[in-house]
């Protein structure tokens, strides 16, 4: 591909994940956006992965869930001129480290609130990984349909709970069964609610912000509240400023319904304009890779087990930096300097046939493997070794003790600890004192799949010992001392052999923290 043609295609790249606590539209809005991309809503795709109830102990039927979530856990689409690329983030059951690592892969969020529940637990933990990366974050208020809380006070939760500012694009005129449509002021005009008609009708705004054809909301006390509160915004309230929004430091936040489709496309026609297309990536030797590089290069942010006994591949996802993939091209995976033909390749592809098919820097494809990839390898073309930044290590909150049922298979139940640990699909701690396994995940799941891979792959029956909830700190070894340790904080080693405390509770914590007041305690994110 030409240079200029690349720089095209990188251009028109949007790669983004949603963030959000369960229910709070996620897959809703999720297939609003594929039908303005024009993609069909199949039975299949996102919402039969959430339909089903199964069982944890029903394998075939985890199966096939991921199996489903194999295909969903990357969308794409064209719109407006547009490539633009969803990443899932697995949720509920599904919740696991995978889930943050997607957010590792993307170039911005979505953050996606309830407007009648406001910010919520998991919707936190992943802000403040992107928040981390500093990426773009951009908020839509969902479910205006129903009562909804004052929306001054969800944007002041915005600023209070998560400490970004934010800049509101449009204003919520009533919520619930008085809900009349959004004031837009990033748009100049007024998108009036009308449930009965599935048209959107506007009313254009003059430069002072009024409304200046005939209506029927001026006058109307609750348009005027509306209109008072975006008045006192626009004078008191932040300065759009693009910097911060490209730092993740201000966030533009968007009201609509999901459900009814209001506001959605409001949203994302301004999205698509604010968000950023593929930019740099940096090396551990602290060069930066270009988009529109020549060579091809990537990262896998997520291994992906296939839990079919008959079918023992894995599918390595990457996010490509730079350069165009090409099926059956030659690699370097600089964890090994092997040379590695990627042939048997899944590309998540937008499915209309007018567009030349291309991978460039934003898509995801993903290889399916026999055990070669780890989470955080590099793939690279061209002489020039390159690694990617390691990908950051997330702190564990839930805890099992493991060990092997039948005492005589001590082997394969540590071959099999050993690879499952490596390729990143479970975290896993020793002891101190006695050297027992402990296994930390962030979601059930992964205890889940670690225990059928183990029986499945390895032939090692596990015995599985929930300590439930634990609060993980890492501990400067200098400050260590054996002694510290008890049952309300049990010391172990991580892979590296860093020492850390696995806390019951807060209480815990704090009453270590005030028996030793100058031990240093750190969270990993
Ligand atoms: P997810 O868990 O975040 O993917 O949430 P879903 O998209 O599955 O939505 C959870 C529930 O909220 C479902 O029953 C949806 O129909 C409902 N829902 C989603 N968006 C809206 C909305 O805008 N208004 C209302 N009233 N309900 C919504």
């Amino acid at each position: 591909m030409q240079k200029q043609q690349l720089q095209a295609e990188v251009d028109k790249r949007r790669t983004f994940a949603i963030i959000s606590h369960p229910d709070a539209g996620k897959t809703t809005i999720t297939e609003q956006l594929l039908l303005f991309g024009g993609i069909v809503r199949e039975a299949g795709t996102v919402k039969a992965k959430k339909s089903g109830n199964f069982a944890k102990s029903d394998w075939m039927e985890i199966e096939q869930k991921r199996g489903i979530s194999v295909t969903s856990s990357v969308m794409q689409f064209d719109y407006a001129g547009k490539r633009v690329n969803i990443l899932d983030t697995p949720g509920h059951e599904d919740f696991s480290e995978d889930t943050y690592r997607t957010l590792m892969a993307v170039d911005s969020a979505v953050m996606v609130i309830d407007a009648a529940k406001g910010i919520e637990p998991q919707t936190k933990k992943l802000f403040q990984i992107c928040k981390m990366r500093g990426i773009p974050i951009f908020t839509f208020m969902n479910k205006l349909d129903r009562d909804s809380r004052p929306p001054m006070e969800l944007v002041d939760q915005l600023e209070d709970v998560l400490g970004i500012e934010a800049y509101p694009m449009n204003w919520p005129i009533g919520s619930g069964r008085i809900f009349k449509g959004l004031y837009d002021r990033y748009n100049h005009r007024i998108e009036k609610f009308q449930p009965e008609s599935d048209g959107r009708t506007f009313l254009p705004l003059n430069d002072d912000g009024e409304i200046t054809e005939p209506n029927d909301l001026e006058g109307d006390d609750i348009y005027q509240e509306a209109k008072d509160e975006m008045d006192l915004i626009s004078e008191a309230g932040n300065q759009f400023d693009p910097e911060k929004i490209a730092h993740g430091d201000q966030t533009p936040v968007f009201f609509g319904s999901a459900l009814v489709n209001f506001g959605v496309q409001t949203f994302l026609d301004a999205y698509l304009k604010l968000a950023p297309a593929p930019g740099l990536h940096r090396t551990t030797d602290g060069t930066e890779v270009e988009p529109t590089a020549d060579e091809f290069s990537g990262f896998i942010f997520k291994i992906q087990a296939n839990m079919n006994p008959q079918h023992r591949d894995r599918i390595a996802f990457v996010r490509i930096c730079s350069g165009e993939f090409t099926r059956g091209m030659d690699v370097t995976l600089n964890r090994t300097q092997k040379a590695i033909r990627l042939s048997n390749v899944t590309e998540f592809m937008a499915n209309t046939r007018e567009n030349v098919q291309t991978a460039v820097a934003g898509d995801i494809i993903g290889l399916y493997d026999t055990g070669n990839f780890q989470i955080g390898d590099t793939i690279y073309t061209g002489k020039k070794a390159l690694q990617f930044e390691k990908l950051p290590q997330f702190t564990p909150e839930l805890f099992m003790r493991v060990s092997p049922k039948n005492v005589m298979k001590q082997k394969s139940f540590h071959k099999g600890i050993q690879q499952l640990v490596q390729e990143g699909a479970i975290q896993l701690y020793t002891t101190y004192d006695t050297g027992q396994y402990i296994l930390g995940a962030v979601g059930q799941l992964q205890f889940d799949v670690f225990q059928f891979r183990m029986q499945n792959e390895y032939n090692s029956d596990v015995l599985m010992e929930p300590m439930g909830h634990k609060i993980a700190r890492w501990i400067n070894p200098d400050q260590l001392d054996e002694k510290m340790s008890s049952s309300r904080n049990i010391l172990v080693k991580d892979l590296q052999g860093e020492p850390l405390f696995l806390f019951e509770n807060q209480f815990a914590e704090r009453w270590f923290q005030s028996k030793y007041p100058d031990v240093k305690l750190t969270a990993k994110l």
